[in-house]
């Protein structure tokens, strides 16, 4: 989702009732063909169970599309459960009458038997008496019509507690809701008799995996109204140490007889666009749909900075805040807006945004933050960022139930890099000891001792290994020689491992210390003591992060018969791991907008602080996301561009079943697309890495930039591969004269390193925009790096971008060893399915060259023009099937400028016919 998306379409507005798929849909204006072709592939996709690939362009209407669609499907997905649930009682109804009557029948066979044996015994009596004997006799007829009546009270009473049953279709934390009519939509929790079957219940087997917690796995109160208890219970609970137990504790895979209604978590990249997603929202006839939003503490909290405290962010904050020993709590913590009903008497009505939560925290006093947490459970969509589903931790610590549900993943373009990333782990020597001398702390208190103990001894035993490996790399001569010599293939480093008494058996018993020490650390007992003794009951923050990340990521390697042992390399290396977006940053010559871990060696950056890492570094993004669609009932991946769409199904280890590529809505005349293979002076512009040094390239690439800036007006942007070549382009320029002629047609700006300057460049491009459609300046020219900031999720309408030109194929730096480690995994791993090194490889820069050329076209009026500058487009075919359908089919290939530039007027003149005086040429 991108902030201009989606549309609305000009004609033919007003709401439209259609059915996509047999499902009844109402969608807010006439919907474009692609947006028709979307809903039909998400509906599909989410009744048959399977998972789908969507591109379609921004601007396409794509999130309005998915909303309506998901939610459409969900709300039929009551409606079913309603009838499945009245059929139900209509048959149990039709059951009991039938029991009752034949109790009755007994009954009354019983009392004629009662009635003829009474009269026998008279009539013996009679006949005695008569032989002159007297016989008192019991009659117990009254007891048995008491007890008839008694029982016949309680069939009164069961027949209308049925009757009252049939019509409660769902219960939740707020309230009972009696039968809805079909056009409300319900909450996700339904109750149900018991002996229902789930709609996929065949052959007494569940053939669904099941969105809420079965009968064994959490405690009765599931089906209650979630309980704040249960979110502060589940802190404690350390079963996602293990990804795949973590799905297996909390979700079991047992069959259920109850049947769901899937949850929806929508997710999409940053919070700005999920912003977007609930605006789009309220133009639905599914606003009123009940829904919260996961955020980080950076966005919710309410909490003023503490005084005489510094912290480097209000995670960290609240953290020590609400810390047992030294942090004296806060009074938002325990607010009143845990339920939706809650929200509604705060006048908090759905759809909200963040800024409406926060408000209304500020009004009530309560913690926006844990209040989103809560509603998590009652919520029948959830809105997130991607990285808190894929992350298990992140996952864990908000207590996501992914059984069962729907996950649709917007701006889903750098999934891969993310769950790459989720099961990678890293950590410094320096932490390892601490956090050893803190388990032998605790053990010397006589809390848990053995565990602790235990705990110190298997962290001592991986640094005695560590300490043999730096040893070993020691003993190279340069750095980059160092840290390649400190890489081990997973099977190589198991095997290491063991040499130092780090095999499957400690690990499990680590893994079963790691969470006993949290355990112990979280005890209620533990907590009051640290309280009162101002001594830690247990061990630190810190090292229950060493440990958790140690456990885990080791859990990846071993579990399942350590099957995924292959997917890893472990590499101990002097503090080349990069993972903090600003040092990623300073570091970086192809910046990633994610701030994607990255191992670089010292030499590269010799100015930053370095010291010993150990690294886990997963290369299968599988071994994170397959757990996840194993789980889930389907999964929708889309993004303006997920083009290419091929290694999806490999990387990911899952079956991507429905696959689309939607064409742009916008007509034929709005969009030019243009590959150059040479400048005006007739030189070659082949941007290779090589040949991007030469001063005959750099030359001829200035001249043509700058005679397209005389072409396009307002804003421009120009896309290079490298802050690299970005920087020894200035130079030449500046050197050569270009620069300055630049500036004269242009306010020339560069996107820099770092975030420091991000947004006053922004704003200052913005800013020449407004200023070039007041007939006041000359518009802007920006250059930018493909991955960095500006190329991901920045909005770019209108005049904002009239041009965008790009300069190569962004290939990913090979100066991070992750890429040369992954190409090496990737072409080892051809017969498993995989793509091929230097396919993956391709791929990645593709999708980053899409992305640059998707800023340009951002809503249905929008025309602008996208220039390729390399002449690889024009002579190898691959390249241009690298590219989104809707850029490839409208490319437009010219050997020569001359023909690009006449091409290129034409179009801006037949949008843009009265150039303004100052920008024409
Ligand atoms: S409890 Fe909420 S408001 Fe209080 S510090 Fe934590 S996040 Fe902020």
């Amino acid at each position: 989702m991108d902030a201009s998306d989606p549309p609305t379409p000009t004609t033919n507005t007003g709401p439209r009732k259609f059915f996509v798929a047999g499902v009844e849909m109402e969608f807010p204006v006439k919907p474009y063909k692609c947006q028709l072709s979307t809903m039909n592939m998400v509906i599909r996709g989410l009744r048959h169970m399977t998972n789908t690939l969507i591109e379609s362009p921004t601007g396409s209407g794509k999130t309005l599309s998915l909303i309506c669609s998901s939610l459409a499907w969900q709300r039929a997905e009551y409606v079913h459960m309603k009838e499945i649930l009245e059929k139900e009682a209509i048959e149990n109804a039709v059951k009991f009458e039938e029991e009752k009557r034949h109790q009755m029948q007994e009954e009354q066979d019983k009392m004629q038997r009662k009635q003829s044996q009474k009269e026998e015994e008279e009539l013996q009596a009679r006949r005695k008496a008569d032989e002159g004997r007297v016989i008192v006799y019991y009659d117990d007829s009254e007891d048995d019509m008491e007890d008839f009546q008694l029982r016949s009270k309680k069939i009164v009473k069961m027949k209308k507690i049925m009757k009252d049953s049939s019509n409660v279709v769902r219960t939740s934390s707020d309230s009972v809701t009696h039968t809805p009519d079909s056009t409300h939509t319900t909450g996700q929790e339904m109750k149900h008799c018991s002996t229902l079957p789930c709609q996929s219940f065949k052959n007494g087997v569940c053939q669904s995996p099941c969105s809420v917690p079965h009968k064994e796995e959490l405690p009765t109160q599931t089906d209650e109204a979630p309980d704040i208890s249960i979110q502060s219970k589940l802190t404690l609970d350390t079963s996602w140490l293990s990804p795949q137990d973590g799905f297996k504790h909390s979700e079991e895979v047992t069959c259920c007889t109850k049947p769901q209604v899937p949850k929806i978590f929508y997710c999409s990249r940053t919070h700005q666009q999920i912003q977007q997603v609930v605006h789009e929202l309220r133009k639905t006839v599914y606003k009123d749909v009940k829904m919260t939003i996961l955020s980080s503490r950076e966005h919710t909290c309410i909490h003023t900075p503490w005084r005489g405290h510094s912290f480097r962010n209000k995670t960290e904050m609240c953290c020590a805040l609400l810390d047992p020993v030294e942090g004296p709590g806060c009074m938002y913590k325990n607010g009143r807006m845990s339920s939706h009903t809650a929200l509604e008497s705060c006048n908090l009505e759905s759809p909200w945004d963040l800024e409406d939560l926060v408000q209304a925290g500020r009004r009530v006093k309560c913690c926006p933050y844990f209040t989103s947490r809560d509603l998590i459970a009652t919520a029948d969509i959830v809105f997130c960022p991607y990285v808190y589903l894929i992350d298990p931790k992140i996952r864990n610590t908000m207590n996501l139930q992914l059984r069962g549900a729907v996950i649709l993943l917007d701006e889903a373009h750098n999934i891969e890099d993310c769950c790459r990333d989720a099961g990678s782990y890293s950590v410094l020597y320096d932490d390892i000891f601490q956090s050893m001398k803190d388990c032998k702390r605790v053990a010397s208190m006589e809390l848990l001792p053995e565990v602790h103990n235990n705990l110190a001894l298997f962290l001592n035993n991986l640094m005695n290994w560590m300490s043999q490996k730096i040893q070993c790399a020691q003993q190279h001569q340069t750095d980059r020689e160092q840290t390649e010599a400190g890489i081990l293939g997973g099977a190589n480093a198991v095997a290491s491992f063991e040499e130092h008494y780090i095999n499957i058996e400690t690990i499990m018993e680590f893994k079963r210390n790691v969470m006993e020490a949290v355990a112990e650390t979280n005890n209620e007992e533990n907590v009051q003591q640290t309280k009162k003794s101002f001594e830690r009951h247990g061990i630190l923050r810190t090292t229950t992060f060493v440990l958790e990340g140690l456990s885990l990521v080791f859990c990846f390697m071993y579990d399942n018969k350590m099957q995924h042992i292959w997917d890893y390399y472990v590499v101990v290396c002097k503090n080349s791991l990069v993972g903090s977006a600003a040092r990623n940053d300073l570091l970086s010559d192809s910046t990633n907008a994610n701030g994607r871990s990255r191992l670089i060696v010292e030499e590269d950056v010799p100015h930053l602080n370095w010291g010993h890492y150990l690294n886990f570094l997963c290369m299968n993004p599988g071994v994170v996301f397959r757990p996840i669609a194993d789980v889930v009932r389907s999964i929708v991946l889309t993004s303006g561009t997920l083009a290419p769409l091929v290694t999806f199904n490999s990387e990911l280890g899952t079956n991507f079943t429905n696959e689309m590529q939607a064409l742009h809505i916008i007509d034929e005349n709005q969009l030019w697309v243009g590959a150059l293979g040479s400048g005006p002076r007739g030189k070659e512009l082949q941007a290779s890495y090589r040949l991007t040094d030469m001063t005959d390239f750099r030359q001829e690439l200035g001249n043509t930039i700058l005679q397209v800036c005389k072409v396009i007006p307002y804003g421009v942007l120009c896309f290079l591969p490298s802050y690299g070549l970005l920087e020894a382009l200035r130079q030449h320029w500046l050197m050569s004269g270009i620069w300055d002629e630049l500036e004269v047609h242009k306010e020339v700006l560069c996107e820099m390193r770092g975030n420091k300057d991000f947004l006053p460049t922004i704003q200052a491009y913005y800013s020449s925009v407004r200023q070039c459609e007041l007939g006041m300046g000359k518009g802007p020219l920006l250059f930018a790096i493909m991955r960095g900031k500006v190329s991901e999720g920045l909005d770019f309408a209108d005049n904002r971008a009239r041009g965008v030109i790009t300069v190569g194929i962004p290939y990913p730096h090979l100066l991070d060893i992750q890429v040369g480690l992954k190409k090496k995994y990737n072409d080892a791993n051809i017969k498993r399915g995989l793509k091929s090194g230097s396919e993956w490889y391709e791929t990645q820069a593709y999708r980053a060259l899409n992305q640059a050329l998707g800023r340009c076209i951002r809503h249905r009026n929008d025309w602008g023009a996208l220039i390729i500058i390399d002449k690889r487009f024009l002579t190898e075919e691959r390249h241009l099937q690298g590219l989104s359908k809707w850029i490839r089919r409208k490319m437009q290939l010219f050997p020569t400028f001359e023909k690009l530039h006449s091409s290129l007027r034409n179009f801006v003149q037949y949008h843009n016919p009265v150039v303004p005086e100052h920008i024409a040429e």
